[in-house]
């Protein structure tokens, strides 16, 4: 097949200027399976040396990718799109190895990230300005929208393929160039992303990939939000680190797009159709293992159908497949590392003895955290108010709707929500209630290309895929031409 090609699966060497190379220092770092704990390799361990050189390198392809077109910028990206979808099976061995996921999912996330590529490819050629009418005849209005520049992209553990994809897909698409700084737990699919680059014919240096273990990573940030040849930062991870670079743009008023944590409600009211409710909280919970900011994490059920929900989704978890990741009947796989197996082993713990009740689960081996459901969940404790991000489900009553909202927004954060109802007044007051940036009736996957992802309150800034996805990366600029 012509975009056929032998990529290596584990890169030791990060990618600046299209070249394969080492840190500056030398060092290394090690990046473990989850599923075994072993080492499956060393990446680089760079310093500000090392993203200096990289920022500069994409400064210099700026020079030349800003004045590509749209089309010649679509032409890579298809190529790339085409490299990418061609070598699928081996792409998604690289997210089994390092993130711990499923064959299933692994597959399911190449194909995501690739549905980004593809999707820019083509919004590539409509980044169009605008005429706008003039108020005097002698003078008329243009807007032009141009590229940014130099954007950092920062990408969390948990989809480590295609949230880089996702990002620079757009980025690349507006005609900026970037400097990606992957998860250190996960370096590796973006570095076969590079790859894909160089054998897609990609320019020097308007892809680049800096690895950075967690002690080098905040100095490395904070050059990235600093330099004055970054124009932007795109960064996807925690809402504790997402505060720390909105700060750090701050010095140099930097384009900056957020996407943090959630804390998404999932509520079945009277008139749910139970089925499609427990459909719905298998898959938005249990993907990734519930690794995903737009999990549902709390589980509003209306008092009259809450026995229904609870016995149907018992008999879904228990039917869930845990372990060899190979297998493409496994649903769950391991959590990313011990500290987020503790956490969700302690929040847990927390509620259990402040009443909760188990009604499967509860308990693991690291890193295998079992499918947990828990009973008679309340605001006092910790799971309530916590991002889980493991594949606990916990469950809380309801009486009426104005109640349901409420809880629902009782949270600092606001990405995803989820409401199951057959009521079409009441779906149009909730959705407008709700304080999220997504909302799913009556589903439980959310996420594609053509949909502006992102959030509300503490869950970011600005919105990925769909053609808004663009605005991150591009200024408007207006021109006036007078004296007609
Ligand atoms: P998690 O808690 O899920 O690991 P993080 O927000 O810590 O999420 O990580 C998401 C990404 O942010 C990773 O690439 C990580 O290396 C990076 N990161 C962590 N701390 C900083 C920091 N101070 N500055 C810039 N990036 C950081």
């Amino acid at each position: 097949m012509k975009f056929h090609h032998h990529f290596r699966t584990f890169h030791n060497k990060a990618f600046i200027n299209n070249q394969w190379v080492n840190a500056l220092s030398q060092k290394t770092f090690p990046v473990m399976n989850p599923a075994t704990s072993e080492p499956i390799g060393c990446v680089p361990d760079m310093n500000v040396d090392d993203t200096q050189h990289a920022i500069e390198a994409a400064q210099d392809a700026f020079q030349i990718w800003k004045h590509t077109t749209g089309q010649e910028r679509s032409f890579y990206l298809r190529n790339w799109y085409n490299y990418l979808s061609c070598n699928k099976e081996g792409l998604a061995q690289i997210i089994l190895q390092e993130c711990g996921k499923p064959i299933k999912e692994s597959e399911a996330e190449i194909q995501y990230g690739n549905s980004f590529i593809e999707f820019f490819s083509n919004e590539a050629r409509r980044i169009h300005g605008e005429i706008l009418s003039s108020p005097v005849p002698d003078k008329k209005i243009f807007v032009e929208k141009q590229p940014i520049g130099v954007v950092a992209l920062i990408t969390p553990w948990n989809f480590p393929y295609a949230l880089v994809a996702r990002k620079a897909s757009a980025a690349l698409a507006a005609g900026c160039t970037c400097v990606v700084k992957p998860a250190e737990d996960t370096p590796f699919s973006a570095l076969t992303l590079a790859e894909m680059t160089q054998a897609a014919g990609f320019p020097d240096g308007v892809f680049n990939v800096v690895t950075s273990s967690r002690e080098n990573t905040p100095k490395v940030g904070s050059l990235m939000c600093t330099s004055p040849l970054v124009a932007g930062i795109s960064f996807t991870g925690s809402t504790n680190v997402g505060k720390i670079l909105y700060k750090q743009c701050s010095s140099g008023i930097k384009r900056l797009g957020l996407e943090l944590g959630g804390d998404a409600p999932f509520i079945v009211y009277a008139s749910a159709d139970v089925d499609k409710a427990v459909k719905g909280a298998m898959s938005s919970k249990f993907r990734s293992c519930g690794q995903t900011c737009v999990a549902s994490n709390r589980f509003f059920i209306h008092c009259s159908k809450y026995d229904e929900f609870c016995g149907k989704l018992l008999e879904q978890v228990s039917q869930l497949k845990i372990g060899d990741l190979q297998d493409r009947a496994t649903n769950i796989g391991p959590l990313i590392n011990q500290a987020q197996y503790d956490k969700v082993s302690t929040l847990v713990q927390d509620a259990v003895s402040k009443g909760a009740r188990v009604l499967t689960g509860g308990t693991g081996t690291p890193l295998l955290y079992q499918p947990t459901v828990l009973a008679d969940v309340t605001p006092d404790m910790q799971i309530y108010k916590k991002e889980v991000f493991g594949p606990v489900v916990n469950l809380l009553r309801f009486k009426d709707e104005e109640e349901s909202v409420c809880m629902a927004n009782d949270t600092l954060t606001g990405l995803a929500g989820y409401i199951f109802s057959e009521d079409v007044a009441q779906i149009f007051r909730v959705t407008k209630m709700l304080e999220v940036g997504m909302c799913g009736v009556n589903e439980g996957a959310i996420s594609m290309a053509e949909i502006p992802f992102g959030g509300v309150k503490e869950s970011g800034i600005g919105r990925e895929g769909s053609h808004y996805g663009i605005d991150d990366y591009t200024y408007m600029k207006y021109i006036c031409i007078g004296s007609l």
